[in-house]
Parts: C-alpha cells; sequence; structure tokens
C-alpha cells in the first residue's frame, strides 16, 4: 500500500471537465480502499469536508473547495462468476475506472446490457451515484450491487439493488445517505445472449447509416451509439461543459395536457404519474440556445449544456442556469432542476 499524501493547493482545471479553475486547499488520491481507509483516519482529512472525485464530469465549481479532495483511482475489471443457467456473468468494475472503459471491456469478453450506455463520460464509481442513463438504458437494469466505505467509520458496506433507492438521475447516495459513503467498486450482472435495445432515438437509423440492416451486434450497437453521442455532445477536450446541465422535468397528465394546448409541438414521454418533458425543448423555446456572454453560454446545437469556452468563472455558469430556471418558470410555470452537482 502506497502511503497516501496530502497536497496543498490544487489547481483542479484539469479535474473537471467545465474547465474550471477552481482549487482544492487539500488534495489526496487513492488507489486501493485500505489507501482510502488510511487516508480518512488522518486528522487533516477527518476536520475537514470531503469531496469525492471521479472524472469531474457532473460538477460545478463556483468557488475554491476549502476541504479536501480525495480522487478516486481504484482500479481493477474481472468477470467474478459465470451462470450458465441463466445465460450472464458478473463483472466487478473497481469504483476509479472509467465508465467507458467497462463498457468496451464488456464488449470484449462478449457481454451485453451496457452498450447504450456508451461514452458516458466519468468513473464507474460515480455512476451509481444518479444511476446514469441514456438511450433506453439505465445502470440500474444491470447493477447487482455495490460496496462503499463508510466515511465515519471506515466499515465497508454493500448495498444491492434496492438499498440504492434508484430513481430518474437519483440514488439513496444523493439522498439521505449524501456524504456518508465512497463507491469503491460495482458489480454488475451482464448478458451472454444479447438483448439489444435499438428503438430508442436515432440508433436504429443509425445502424441503417453504417449498412447494418439486422441482426446488429451489442458492438456495433455501441458504435451507432458513440457517433451519435459525438455529433449531438459537445466534447469537453474542446468546449468545457458537464453534460446535461438540467434534468428532464416530470409534469403531472393535467399540467401536460394543459401546457400542449398552449404548445401542441411540447413533446412528451408517459413516465409513471405522468409526462416527462425535454428540458432542452422548454429552454430552447425560452430563447436560450446558443446564448453567449463572453466565455460561457448554452450550447448552439444542444440547449441542455451550458459550456465553458475559456476562462469562464464556475459562479457566473450558476448564475445563467438560475436565469434560465428563471425563464422557464416564467414562460411554461415548470420547475427545472441542475442535474449537475454545484460546489
Ligand atoms: C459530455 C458529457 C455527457 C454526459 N452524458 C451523460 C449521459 O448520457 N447520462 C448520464 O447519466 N450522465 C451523463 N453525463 C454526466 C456524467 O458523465 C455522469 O454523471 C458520471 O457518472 C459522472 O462521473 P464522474 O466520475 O465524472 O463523477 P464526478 O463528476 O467526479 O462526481 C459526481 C458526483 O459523484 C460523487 N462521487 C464521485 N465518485 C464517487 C464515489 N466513488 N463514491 C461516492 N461519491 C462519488 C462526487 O462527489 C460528486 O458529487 C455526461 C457528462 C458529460 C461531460
Amino acid at each position: 500500500m502506497r502511503t497516501p499524501t496530502l497536497e496543498t493547493n490544487v489547481s483542479l482545471r484539469s479535474y473537471n471537465t467545465f474547465g474550471i479553475d477552481a482549487h482544492a486547499r487539500l488534495f489526496a488520491r487513492f488507489a486501493s480502499a485500505e489507501e482510502l481507509r488510511a487516508l480518512l483516519q488522518l486528522p487533516d482529512v477527518q476536520q475537514a469536508e470531503k469531496l469525492i472525485l471521479g472524472g469531474g464530469s457532473n460538477l460545478l465549481f463556483t468557488k475554491d473547495f476549502e476541504g479536501v479532495v480525495l480522487k478516486n483511482e481504484i482500479r481493477g475489471l474481472e468477470i467474478t462468476e459465470e451462470d450458465t443457467a441463466s445465460g450472464t456473468a458478473l463483472v466487478r468494475a473497481g469504483a476509479g475506472e472509467s465508465w467507458h472503459g467497462l463498457v468496451q471491456f464488456a464488449l470484449d469478453q462478449d457481454l451485453s446490457g451496457i452498450e447504450n450506455l456508451s461514452l458516458i463520460p466519468g468513473t464507474v464509481g460515480a455512476a451509481p451515484l444518479q444511476n446514469i442513463g441514456a438511450y433506453g438504458a439505465e445502470l440500474q437494469d444491470t447493477f447487482e450491487y455495490l460496496e462503499a466505505m463508510e466515511i465515519s467509520t471506515g466499515a465497508v458496506r454493500t448495498f444491492d439493488r434496492a438499498a440504492c433507492g434508484f430513481g430518474y438521475r437519483e440514488s439513496v447516495f444523493k439522498g439521505p445517505l449524501k456524504n456518508q459513503f465512497i463507491v469503491t467498486s460495482v458489480v454488475f450482472r451482464l448478458l451472454r445472449e444479447a438483448r439489444l435495445n435499438v428503438s430508442y432515438g436515432a440508433i436504429a437509423t443509425t445502424l441503417q447509416d453504417m449498412g447494418i440492416d439486422t441482426d446488429p451486434t451489442p458492438r456495433q450497437v455501441s458504435e451507432a451509439i458513440i457517433s451519435i453521442r459525438r455529433s449531438k455532445l459537445p466534447d469537453p477536450a474542446e468546449i468545457g461543459n458537464a453534460g446535461s446541465f438540467f434534468k428532464n422535468p416530470e409534469l403531472s397528465q393535467h399540467k401536460y395536457d394543459e401546457l400542449k394546448v398552449a404548445y401542441p409541438d411540447l413533446p412528451g414521454y408517459p413516465v409513471p404519474g405522468g409526462v416527462k418533458v425535454p428540458a432542452a425543448w422548454l429552454i430552447e423555446h425560452s430563447g436560450w440556445k446558443g446564448h453567449r456572454r463572453g466565455d460561457y453560454g448554452v450550447h448552439d446545437r444542444q440547449a441542455l449544456v451550458l459550456v465553458n469556452h475559456g476562462a469562464a468563472r464556475g459562479a457566473d455558469i450558476q448564475a445563467l442556469a438560475y436565469e434560465i430556471i428563471a425563464s422557464v418558470r416564467a414562460k411554461f410555470g415548470v420547475e427545472l432542476h441542475p442535474e449537475v452537482n454545484i460546489m
């Protein structure tokens, strides 16, 4: 085990995909549960506010972080169990592995179930926090259990799917257990016989454009999704952003019907208890798409994404987000909520 060291006054610019130049008063990396436990026992760490950092792809720093940033670098990808009766295998991933690396590992092992989540940035350990989702799939569909260390005791606890309380971009770790546990590994149950979902969005037409008309493989579905995402979403390596800044709001059927009279083009997707509406549509129809103020603004092709064109301050992006929320509320009477963690 390495002896964990604490660095001081570390720039976080290269550790968040928005590219915001905030500083952490204290900063340390851990590559195993033992290293993490040792760090948590240091008096400086015990007394400080803690931020667990994965890939920094769902964070907006609005000021320097006066506590300790703990960067998760726990690696490891392995098949731990093969269940021939159900045609599934359990795959365990260290929480510091890249999410897309896990998707590629699964495809290399002829396992399917997470191909629709290809190219989502960030780490495996952060993925359960907001039950990442895209193209008709969510993490919870293949999730088996995770291990997490309790910050106050250093004890490792196992959480199965029920204990995680997954919802739309939600889990118990963003709610009642917020800031209490650090995810150290996640186990997924993946399929030997692929059951592909190509019905969502442009997957089927993209596969056709790729010359694949029938029976795509999981890897081909993954490639189609990578191609769609690259054409739609700004690459954080080129323009700072954290993907969708807002969640898609869920309205009651009554509220949706009311809006639909005034705005017949308003899209909506039935969900239990109501209708989910694309926040991008509401933001675009409030006039924000492509809006730019100096170094920050709203992306010109995807209204859900706020961007840093260069040296934006996180506080300015936050203020813009709240202006957008207020204008959508004033125009549609709908409340938007940030998906990004604002620090
Ligand atoms: C271009 C782009 C596209 C995106 N597309 C999608 C998408 O399609 N679907 C989607 O769901 N998300 C998407 N996101 C958001 C983001 O990729 C996910 O939320 C991802 O899971 C964040 O992982 P991370 O490691 O970067 O987390 P970070 O940003 O480092 O952290 C996010 C939160 O999780 C906490 N955290 C991180 N690791 C741990 C841990 N091990 N234990 C406990 N807490 C932890 C942090 O403290 C923080 O509160 C996108 C982001 C970008 C930039």
